[in-house]
């Protein structure tokens, strides 16, 4: 599945409201109408009608809704809530000055959880449950989903049996850190796929670091590439067509010709 960065960068409003992947069948969206959508102005925002500089772009609130999958034979739902805000849009005419106030909703939360990506069948499961935790906190909190990537990094050192611990002089073991992990697989003689994962864990790695620190300045756009990089390295690591269509390159720069017997039989002609 290809990877979308505006649907996970953008609020919206309920003239347009996007749609997300469908967490059952994966396949069609989920979306909703304005009638399937509640909106819940606050009452510390009510209470602030009265001031005398008060403007309707002062409104804040709450919002939830239901979304349902376009698919009729699927028929998913899906509900979402987060935070409201209004907004001013202005236009001139003829010299004169015309507004107009919108409701944006921006999500915070979405029951089932919605993937951010398509995760493989070939990814192991301890892996797949990391990734799906950072698609919840992805909504909630830039820390935490941040910290959810780097766990992820970790699972795949595992995965591919990266040393994780030695014994120190004093003959304490100790573990090693996830950079060093990512080095002495980057190390491994392996192939073109493993050396540009490589690459890209280690750019991940810094996002994860900056989601330790107290005062990190980690935006949203930062994870969103956090995520776009991680769907990158799983393409290459775990994707078995990926890996295919490398094996039949190889083998075709090997003998140099047409192959004598079909590589991967008929089911792939
Ligand atoms: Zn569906």
């Amino acid at each position: 599945m290809k990877f979308s960065r505006q649907i996970l960068s953008s609020s919206f409003s309920l003239d347009k409201v996007p749609g997300w992947t469908c967490p059952w069948c994966d396949k069609s969206a989920v979306s909703g109408k304005k009638d399937d959508f509640r909106i819940i102005e606050s009452v510390q925002s009510k209470s602030q009608h009265s001031h005398p500089e008060w403007e309707p772009f002062r409104i804040t609130g709450t919002f939830c809704g239901t979304l349902i999958c376009s698919d009729e034979n699927c028929g998913e739902q899906v509900v979402v809530s987060g935070l409201m805000e209004v907004e001013e849009r202005g236009w001139c005419d003829e010299g004169e000055y015309f507004s107009s106030y919108e409701e944006i909703l921006t999500p915070l939360f979405f029951v089932p959880a919605i993937k951010l990506f398509n995760i493989g069948n070939n990814i192991p499961i301890a892996i797949k449950d990391a990734i799906l935790e950072t698609f919840s906190a992805f909504w909630q909190d830039l820390s935490t989903a941040g910290n959810k990537i780097r766990k992820v990094c970790e699972l795949i050192m595992n995965d591919k049996k990266i040393v994780k611990t030695y014994i120190d002089k004093n003959g304490k073991r100790k573990e090693y850190s996830l950079h060093t992990r990512i080095d002495f697989f980057g190390k491994l003689k392996k192939g073109e796929r493993e050396q540009k994962a490589y690459g890209l864990l280690m750019a991940i790695k810094w996002i994860g670091n900056s989601s330790s620190h107290v005062n990190n300045s980690l935006t949203k756009a930062d994870i969103i590439n956090g995520l776009e990089m991680l769907h990158h390295i799983l393409e290459l690591l775990y994707d078995k067509d990926y890996m295919r269509i490398y094996k039949l390159g190889r083998e075709y720069n090997k003998k140099k010709g047409p192959l004598k017997h079909p590589l991967f039989g008929t089911r792939h002609l």
